[in-house]
């Protein structure tokens, strides 16, 4: 057995541990109206497929309205996206396990809109709880998020070094070199997530800061504080709230700019249409190789032709489940293409 990835002392004995602190991903994708565990149900939209998994407790007709008929070859290949075995020790899960619990109780207490409110009084604690699952996101085997090098291990250290199983033992060291130039922004649309869907989403694009959408929360995890004067690039469409929130050092409570609904709404929104267009993108390219091998005239299948197959797959997208895999795709571009070629 591997050593711990967080302490590397002890062997990985844990098995079960959430990337995603449970208390936040059962909020991201359980079934709807349920919160406990083994109960989760998400899809993972990537470039080319929409793959889904669920948890061992789902209900069996749940599963068929999703997928329609349950097969054991279904329930063989599914596996929970941001659950690890092996990855820490029990000690170092317990030492995780007392931040999330601290930070869990924000989830309930005061918040404001349209302005910066403090979610946690004692400092360091909002800190760790949010850079323990960057870096958790970052250690983690294909998760699609990465963090150069020195970095993840930056994060690695502080994580080690402060995490205590006693809370009151959590204190920054303000000599600590690897403490002071780091920060973060933090917006949150309040109780958003009670009624509706939300994101476990980030881009690959964005570094300076990192950003990333973890359920209700938009968070802008910043290496260098000279990247706050940095370009801007606009985190689909929250920049400006962006630009009111309070930069919060790990030597500050924890202050936090109150989303309204109507913003996180156009947040989601953003991410939709930009999930959606790079589907197309991909399919787009894909066509025109298929022309290409096919022994088509330039380089570019006849945009007739590709439009209306992109059309007709975006409408079959729009349904749950499994039912969009590459031979349903196939399919289609081999109709459409007979269609239109003897008109
Ligand atoms: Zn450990």
């Amino acid at each position: 057995m591997r050593n711990c990835l967080l302490c590397d002392e002890n062997p990985a004995d844990k098995t079960g541990s959430h990337i995603v602190p449970h208390f936040l991903a059962k909020r991201i994708d359980n079934e709807p109206g349920e919160s406990g565990r083994d109960k989760e149900m998400g899809f993972v939209i990537t470039e080319d497929s929409t793959t889904s998994y669920f948890g061992r407790s789902v209900q069996p007709e749940k599963l068929e309205e999703i997928y329609g008929e349950v097969t054991e070859e279904l329930i063989e290949n599914n596996s929970i996206d941001g659950i690890v075995d092996n990855y820490f020790c029990s000690d170092c899960e317990t030492n995780l396990a007392v931040i999330e619990s601290e930070y869990a109780k924000t989830i309930e207490s005061n918040t404001e809109i349209d302005k910066n409110y403090v979610s946690i009084k004692n400092p360091f604690i909002g800190f760790l709880f949010w850079i323990s699952i960057v870096w958790r996101l970052s250690i983690q085997e294909h998760s699609g998020f990465k963090l150069k090098p020195k970095e993840e291990k930056k994060l690695g250290r502080i994580l080690k070094r402060y995490l205590n199983s006693d809370i009151k033992e959590i204190k920054p060291n303000e000599k600590d070199s690897d403490l002071n130039d780091i920060g973060y922004k933090l917006l949150r649309a309040p109780n958003f997530s009670n009624e509706n869907s939300t994101w476990l989403h980030w881009s690959a694009f964005y570094e300076r800061p990192y950003s990333l959408i973890i359920d209700e929360f938009l968070l802008f995890l910043y290496f260098k504080k000279s990247h706050l004067n940095g370009m801007v690039m606009d985190f689909y469409g929250s920049e400006d709230s962006k630009q009111k929130a309070n930069f919060i050092t790990p030597f500050q409570p924890e202050s936090v700019f109150g989303l309204s609904f109507d913003k996180y709404k156009i947040v989601s929104e953003n991410i939709t249409m930009f999930g959606v267009r790079k589907r197309m993108e991909s399919l787009g390219k894909k066509l025109d190789l298929l022309h290409q091998k096919l022994g088509g005239d330039g380089r570019q299948m006849h945009p007739k032709l590709k439009n209306e197959i992109l059309k007709r797959i975006a409408n079959s997208d729009a349904e749950l489940g499994n039912k969009h895999t590459t031979e349903d795709h196939i399919k289609i571009i081999i109709e459409t293409m007979m269609e239109l070629n003897n008109t």
